[in-house]
């Protein structure tokens, strides 16, 4: 299965690191603030990025370039991603994973095998409130939560983030998230931003008070949290 987008060079994807971000196809979730529209709702019709022009543009720039993000879509529903992550990892890259948490084993084999250095999964909001965020009735919240435990066994570096959307969370949500990931390493409150991508239009940023209030619910709980997108 070939990727579908492409950032070439990227300050933003892996903290700290100059990267090249990969993106998939497809998800099974169909989240309303979801940026990657296009790629979620049709993947038949994304586009098809030869993997050899992948291969020798990271080849060509790896003095340039420390690390790969490899996002999506779900990337972890790419049936041959482990093989795409070892050819990247035989070109010496750090390597930074983005899922949902739907599929913990393929992240577990992935870590065991060495194929990822961070990963970062979503924690969209409380559990109960997963279907609705999601716009999937049927989420596979047991999966979820393995992930949550296999990343908090701490096999592999990595983060939690949330979205924040107005129209969703609120303090209690926050409260619920803090105590399912109690003793997490970190996690990030991301500031939502509406674009002609999103899957849903006329949802809104948590505002910047707010977030504050968010994040010092989550603090009781997780040792880092940090506000993401919120700079002044
Ligand atoms: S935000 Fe992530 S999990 Fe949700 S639909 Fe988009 S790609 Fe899938």
């Amino acid at each position: 299965m070939d990727f579908s987008g492409w950032e070439k060079l990227s300050l933003l994807d892996y903290d700290n690191r100059i990267s090249c971000t990969l993106f998939t196809a497809g998800c099974n979730f169909r989240c309303p603030f979801c940026h990657n529209g296009p790629l979620v709702l049709d993947p038949s019709k994304a586009p098809k990025i030869p993997w050899d022009d992948i291969m020798e543009y990271l080849k060509k720039r790896k003095n340039v370039l420390d690390a790969v993000c490899v996002s999506g879509g779900e990337p972890t529903l790419m049936p041959d991603l482990l093989d795409k992550l070892s050819d990247i990892k035989s070109l010496g890259y750090l390597i930074k994973l983005d899922t949902n948490g739907t599929r913990p084993e393929v992240v577990e084999i992935a870590v065991h095998q060495g194929l990822v250095d961070y990963v970062a999964m979503d924690i969209k909001d409380s559990f109960e409130k997963y279907p609705a965020i999601t716009g999937t009735l049927n989420v596979d919240l047991d999966a979820i939560q393995k992930t949550i435990h296999f990343l908090m066994s701490g096999e592999v570096d990595y983060e939690f983030r949330t979205t924040l959307i107005a129209e969703y969370h609120t303090e209690k949500d926050m409260e619920e998230i803090g105590s399912y990931l109690q003793g997490a390493k970190r996690h990030f409150l991301q500031r939502y931003i509406d674009n002609q991508d999103c899957i849903a239009h006329g949802l809104h940023m948590v505002p910047y008070q707010k977030a504050l209030v968010f994040q010092a619910i989550l603090q009781k709980y997780i040792p880092e949290v940090s506000l993401r997108g919120y700079d002044r």
